[in-house]
């Protein structure tokens, strides 16, 4: 029989954050995913906003998370000797005086000022339909999230920690001291699976409030966006006249793949902003893995000590993320209980 400590199911980016936690402080892991195939983190963004809705309210825990974030990334850029870390600003568009009162009331308050310029940039880039004025947020980044699964993916592959296979659940074994599956035993199993915990039969009480997202990637020839541009969509500059454009929302639907209906809702919906001829180069959809009270879920398991789960990144997992798994694997290896707005115990 071999033996690891932790077993983690789901090479997302929840999985692969507590993982590299997990193996910097020298423990042993073996993990398992499907092949991402309908991994959210193959098809976000990435984009870390600090000011986010119409209201421009300060995301939950931002001047915690966004260092723990950057720190965590670049170590992470070191050791796998890739770049995925963009440091970023977001234009945002503001279409009248109510915007621009929000945005200066804002810009008063001590807090905000440093993620919010009191500076507006007259009209639109260029290329894009006209509005008044943008609003720049700053301290914002983008992590390339499928260039990190790869690259962390590779990494897991070629020191044979990683299986690129569906994990059963009904060949877990469980004992007071150690979980077994297969031929492989380890003192614990955390189930980092995205959207999928819904058919997980230890966590399925878990009220997700699932979000499917449709997004576009666009080839849009001589568009020159240096920063992130915020309409009712987002457009995110990717490098070689490449955007990546999205996203809807939606709650009710059948399965996560992508659909002509929400694409042809896309493309109208660029139509209106860009002003430029654009190719589209791929069309893909994912299900945001969000919890009705939209934080995450970190905890053990209420009868079964050995089984924890690690989920619920929502729409924000690139900054939420590094900080969690810091926690989550002090926990595993330190104990001690989690914040009662993360705990999984608020739903037991
Ligand atoms: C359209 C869209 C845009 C987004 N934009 C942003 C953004 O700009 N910024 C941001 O911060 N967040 C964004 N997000 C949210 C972000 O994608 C998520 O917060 C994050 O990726 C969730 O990571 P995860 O690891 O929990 O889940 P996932 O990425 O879904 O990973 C779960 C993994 O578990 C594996 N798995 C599940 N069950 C099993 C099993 N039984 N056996 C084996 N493997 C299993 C799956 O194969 C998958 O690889 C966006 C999401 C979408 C859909």
């Amino acid at each position: 029989m071999n033996k690891v400590d932790y077993f983690i199911v789901g090479q997302g980016l929840a999985g692969t954050l507590l993982a590299a936690e997990l193996l910097a402080a020298g423990k042993t892991v073996r993990i398992f995913d499907g092949g991402h195939e309908e991994a959210a983190s193959a098809v976000a963004a990435g984009v870390i906003n600090p000011i986010t809705g119409r209201r421009l309210v300060k995301s939950w825990m931002i001047d915690e998370l966004l260092p723990a974030a950057i720190k965590t990334y670049k170590k992470q850029e070191s050791l796998l000797n890739k770049r995925f870390l963009y440091p970023a600003l977001i234009h945002r568009t503001i279409h009248d005086p109510a915007d621009e009162n929000l945005w200066t009331t804002r810009c008063g308050y001590p807090d905000y000022a440093a993620y919010l310029s009191p500076d507006f940039i007259p009209g639109s880039p260029e290329g894009m339909g006209p509005v008044p004025s943008r609003g720049v947020v700053r301290h914002a980044c983008r992590v390339d999230l499928p260039v990190f699964i790869r690259a962390w993916k590779a990494h897991f592959l070629g020191r044979q920690l990683l299986e690129i296979n569906h994990f059963d659940y009904n060949d877990l074994k469980m004992d007071s001291d150690q979980v077994t599956y297969k031929d492989w035993t380890a003192k614990k199993i955390i189930f980092c699976e995205g959207y999928q915990i819904i058919n997980n039969p230890w966590f399925n009480f878990v009220p997700m409030e699932l979000a499917k997202g449709e997004v576009v990637i666009l080839e849009i020839p001589g568009l020159a966006l240096e920063a992130i541009y915020k309409t009712k969509l987002t457009f995110v500059p990717l490098g070689n006249d490449r955007y990546w454009v999205g996203a809807t929302y939606e709650w009710e639907f059948e399965n996560g793949r992508p659909t002509q209906i929400k694409k042809e809702e896309l493309l109208e919906k660029i139509k209106k902003d860009l002003k430029m001829p654009f190719k589209v180069l791929d069309h893909q959809a994912a299900i945001r893995p969000t919890i009705k009270d939209r934080r995450p879920v970190l905890g053990t398991h209420p009868k079964e000590s050995n089984i924890l789960i690690f989920n619920g990144l929502g729409t924000k997992g690139a900054s939420i993320g590094p900080y969690w798994a810091r926690r989550m694997a002090h926990h595993l290896m330190d104990g001690g209980a989690f914040n009662e707005t993360v705990d999984l115990a608020r739903f037991c």
